[in-house]
């Protein structure tokens, strides 16, 4: 987690300019950081790697869907990766562009197709038979011509997480391969329908080049195959899954990336898209959380914290390992003494009734209760993955950019909560 914009100073734990403990005192725990620089520094990365080989890198939006982070990555040039009308909202109200905006996902409801209609997307990531009859019949019914590309399945095992592979033919995603053939020809003869593209997202958290260009080169063998058919396309889309360092990863270097869609591409005119969302906020966030107690037991210690699953759901849902570090380092007593801070094997959990309520176990620590824990690379679906369980307010956000703060998110209020909720009349 130390990494330029994440560094430890004076014993303390500063997020750019700014201390943590400051963050703390001014805006209470628990509370998402992000750094303006990472997140810019993330997107120069995928500029500068990609540079002359993808000519739109399209942001997922469920990995972070925060207005100020759309807002800044739009003002950077990148388009959008959404998921549901939701998402389609979030982009434009951030200000994104919906031409450069794909619109993903197995259940589009004829309201969200409408709605991207409407804004002008670029393209319908479509990933069925069945949805591509209901989107033709929407689009023609509003007078529109739907843009298409297929979610081709391509097969391939992305070695990641069971619940985070998504191009196996086991899958729920997408198209299978066999089937694409046969639904390209049925677009390219629906007058509402207009073939754009042909798209792919094997899974997450992706360490390893191989799936990818085992998969592209499935893809390129589909497109050569449509060629033959006489249809053309605009572009393909290779989708998401870049991984990221979380704990002693290696991601793949974009630089690779970039190579491999060289040579799997050469002398290909169709544009090339990107979807990673991981890659381009993990490392721009860290969880800031309060000890409120520490608590021993028989084989075990516990630190337990203001934050929970319901801040960081994904060590309860993937057993996934986020980095913790103390914000102010203790100095280890040798000499001995009662009151003696000393390391211990920590599991950090929070209040949430539920044993899978942890979000770290088994961490050498020096811990006293009040302390502060930075839990790092939790800038993608941290935040988006939150929920309200056992009526807690979901956490504030809040922007570093050099020494000044924004909070980008307040701090839900209890009261919110039951907003929506009405009483029985009798
Ligand atoms: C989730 C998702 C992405 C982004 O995945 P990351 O692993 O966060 O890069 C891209 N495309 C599609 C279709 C997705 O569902």
């Amino acid at each position: 987690m130390m990494t330029n914009f994440f560094q430890e100073r004076q014993g303390t734990l500063h997020v750019e300019d700014v201390a943590l403990p400051d963050i703390a005192a001014q805006f209470g725990t628990p509370c998402y950081v992000y750094s303006r620089a990472a997140l810019t520094a993330a997107a120069d990365e995928f500029r500068a790697a990609l540079n002359g080989v993808v000519d739109l890198t399209c942001y997922a939006v469920k990995a972070n869907g925060n207005l100020a982070i759309l807002n800044l990555f739009a003002r950077l040039g990148l388009g959008f990766d959404i998921v549901s009308g939701g998402e389609l909202a979030r982009v434009l109200a951030a200000g994104g562009d919906p031409a450069k905006t794909v619109f993903s996902g197995v259940g589009k409801t004829v309201a969200e197709m409408e709605a991207a209609l409407t804004a002008g997307i670029l393209c319908f990531n479509v990933e069925s038979a069945a949805e591509l009859s209901v989107l033709a019949a929407t689009a023609a019914r509003l007078g529109k011509v739907a843009p298409v590309s297929f979610r081709v399945n391509p097969d391939v095992d992305a070695k990641t997480h069971p619940h985070i592979s998504t191009g196996l033919k086991d899958n729920k995603f997408g198209v299978p391969f066999d089937e694409t053939r046969a639904l390209y020809r049925q677009a390219a003869a629906t007058p509402s329908l207009r073939v754009v593209g042909i798209d792919m997202h094997i899974g997450s958290q992706i360490t390893e080049l191989s799936p990818y260009r085992e998969a592209a080169e499935k893809l390129l063998s589909l497109v050569q195959m449509l060629e033959a058919d006489g249809i053309a396309l605009e572009h393909m889309d290779i989708g998401g899954g870049l991984g990221v360092c979380y704990r002693d990863e290696q991601p793949i270097a974009l630089t690779d990336f970039a190579q491999m869609l060289r040579e799997v591409f050469a002398g290909r005119s169709e544009r090339l898209l990107v979807e990673p969302g991981r890659r381009l906020v993990a490392s721009a966030g860290v969880l800031l959380t309060r000890i409120l107690y520490l608590k021993s037991g028989a084989s075990k210690n516990f630190a337990i914290v203001d934050a929970a699953m319901t801040e960081l759901m994904r060590p309860a849902l993937y057993e996934a390992w986020h980095p913790v570090n103390a914000v102010t380092r203790r100095a280890v007593m040798t000499n001995g003494g009662a009151a003696a801070d000393s390391e211990k094997c920590w599991d950090i959990v929070g209040p949430v009734c539920e044993s899978g309520d942890f979000l770290a176990q088994a961490r050498p620590l020096v811990l006293r209760e009040g302390d502060l824990l930075a839990i790092g690379v939790a800038g993608a679906y941290g935040m988006a993955m939150s929920s309200n369980y056992n009526a807690r307010p979901r956490a504030c956000e809040v922007m570093v950019d050099g020494n000044e703060i924004t909070m980008i998110r307040a701090r839900e209020e209890v009261k919110k909560l039951w907003e929506a909720e009405r009483i029985l009349s009798k």
